[in-house]
């Protein structure tokens, strides 16, 4: 029964399953997610960055209300004196005594007023003007004061020097005026999370109330009137949502990323797991079928030919032996393969296999492959043999060894077609002994020579689909080979033959990898490969 090569289409199929039922929605949920929070967070910014831009507004009003508020108080009693004709030197001292934070008291009569502005804060006028060449960087802001008949005589303030006045109030403009306006507390943020700096004409920082926390949303408004030149910057303090907010972005959108990463390779493992046991059990029903085969027929061969010996349906004696031998020969198969599956049944099981005893190779091959000859021979191979006299010694199961060389010969001799050749060698390394059997056979192809080692595993494709096979023998090998602590080494080429070496650990000089592990249970249990 042919079986197809394990995994060719399973795989693929759940190649398909992994990407339409799991990569991509999960590719879909962790974009969806990712897309949704990046917009989120967009719109948190904007609105933060509109807000930070509507506060630092306010702050600038919030300067010019408490300059006006200044200018107001200090003016009143010169307001009384104008309105009673007092004399420009009698308003002038009267401004010196009503304001103590501004030091240069000025009035302007009428009709130099000309040149000056008239901010108009909250409803009410304050006049502003820049000072000449002595006040270069000082402005005037002074309130127009009307005489007896409500005609205006002049405006009565002082020389105010703008970075001076906003150092001064900065502290006290975030603290009290923000707070107590209701429509700020509208946004994102509350007043007391914000970060408030006061920029000089050239951008250099003056003053900060609070360390700024995401300078992305930051929005500097330039104030204006007297104070024109500075600027307000509003950002989010540090520590406050708006500038958590940024930061957390990423980690979410690194913590959907992966979480979508851990399902997708989760699901690889689960499936590919999934289907190795598919497979395994689809190759498990095809050994029974296999093994079948091969043990029935042996069988009826060697009933075939007792039957005839038993009738003397022979003609020669010669033709005779050829019946006693071709019983031989199917006997030794039957044999080779029963030693395979309790030897297989054995490791499976988790037995121990090996036995912990000196080997001489040289001796153990020669034994084998003088066994094997005859059913080479018979089969028209010619077998070529290159074993020294004497190997560096080896410790282990002769009897185990004694299978995998007998395994390997097998192979050869199942595997090979018109080239009929056998080539057995045995050498050293500088730390390992090897056998190799070698064939001019119709080899394996790159992609199958690890797969082969695998329990149950043939290559079922041309020669080998109508050779029937176990899949154990070198299964076998391997694993014995193994627990000994060596390897076992292919070299193959389709169709050019196919060459396989023992490696097999000295015991002489270095111990040998696991060796000690030998002496201390007299058995070492051989592993699964797969
Ligand atoms: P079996 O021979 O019973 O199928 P093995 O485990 O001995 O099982 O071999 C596994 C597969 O490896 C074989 O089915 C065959 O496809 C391939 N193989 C093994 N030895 C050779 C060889 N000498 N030349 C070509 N193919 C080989």
């Amino acid at each position: 029964m042919a079986v197809p090569p394990p995994g060719a289409r399973p795989r693929g199929r759940v190649l398909i399953v992994v990407i339409l039922g799991v990569a991509v929605p999960a590719m879909l949920l962790a974009g969806l997610g990712i897309y949704l929070t990046l917009r989120i967070t967009r719109a948190v910014q904007d609105e933060t960055a509109r807000y930070n831009s509507y506060i630092a507004l306010q702050i600038g009003q919030a300067f010019e209300n408490e300059l006006l508020e200044r200018v107001r108080q200090g003016t009143v009693q010169a307001e009384n004196l104008a309105r009673v004709n007092a004399p420009p030197v009698g308003i002038v001292a009267a401004l010196g005594a009503g304001n103590p934070e501004f030091e240069a008291p000025h009035f302007v009569p009428v009709e130099m007023l000309n040149g000056y502005t008239v901010l108009t804060v909250e409803g009410q006028p304050l006049l502003y003007a820049q000072g000449g060449k002595t006040r270069q960087d000082e402005y005037f802001a002074g309130l127009l004061l009307r005489d007896s008949n409500g005609q205006a005589m002049g405006a009565g303030g002082w020389w105010v020097d703008p970075r001076r006045f906003l150092l001064q109030h900065l502290e006290e403009v975030v603290r009290e005026r923000l707070p107590s306006n209701e429509r700020l507390y509208g946004g994102y943020e509350s007043t007391r999370r914000l970060s408030v700096t006061l920029l000089g004409p050239l951008g250099e920082e003056l003053h900060r109330v609070r360390q700024p926390g995401d300078l992305g949303t930051a929005r500097t408004e330039m104030l204006k009137g007297p104070f024109e030149g500075y600027a307000v910057r509003v950002a989010p303090a540090e520590g406050a949502p708006a500038a958590l907010a940024s930061r957390f972005v990423w980690f979410e959108i690194t913590f959907i990323g992966l979480m979508g990463m851990a399902i997708v390779l989760a699901t690889t493992f689960g499936l590919r797991y999934a289907v190795r046991q598919l497979e395994l059990a689809h190759l498990k029903s095809s050994f029974v079928s296999n093994i079948t085969h091969e043990l029935k027929t042996p069988i009826a061969m060697i009933r075939l030919a007792v039957e005839t010996l038993e009738m003397r349906r022979f003609s020669s004696p010669e033709e005779g032996e050829g019946f006693l031998r071709s019983i031989e020969r199917e006997t030794l198969r039957l044999q080779q393969l029963v030693d395979n599956i309790l030897d297989f049944a054995r490791l499976e099981a988790g037995q121990g296999l090996v036995r912990n005893q000196p080997v001489d190779l040289a001796a153990l091959v020669r034994d084998t492959v003088d066994g094997f000859r005859p059913r080479l021979e018979h089969q028209g191979f010619r077998l070529e043999v290159d074993v020294p006299e004497e190997l560096p010694p080896v410790r282990g199961d002769a009897i185990a060894l004694s299978h995998c060389v007998l395994n390997l010969l097998d192979n050869a001799l199942k595997y090979s077609r018109a080239q009929r050749e056998v080539r057995v060698s045995a050498g050293a390394r500088a730390d390992a002994v090897t056998v190799t059997v070698a064939d001019r056979g119709i080899g394996i192809a790159p992609e199958d020579q690890r797969r082969i080692f695998e329990k149950f595993a043939r290559v079922e494709t041309g020669l080998v689909h109508n050779v029937k096979g176990a899949g154990l023998g070198l299964t076998l090998v391997d694993q014995i080979v193994r627990a000994h602590g060596g390897r076992v080494e292919v070299e193959s080429t389709l169709g050019g033959g196919s060459a396989f070496t023992l490696v097999l650990p000295r015991a002489d000089g270095a111990e040998a990898p696991g060796a000690h592990a030998h002496r201390k249970t007299g058995h070492v249990t051989g592993g699964d490969p797969t």
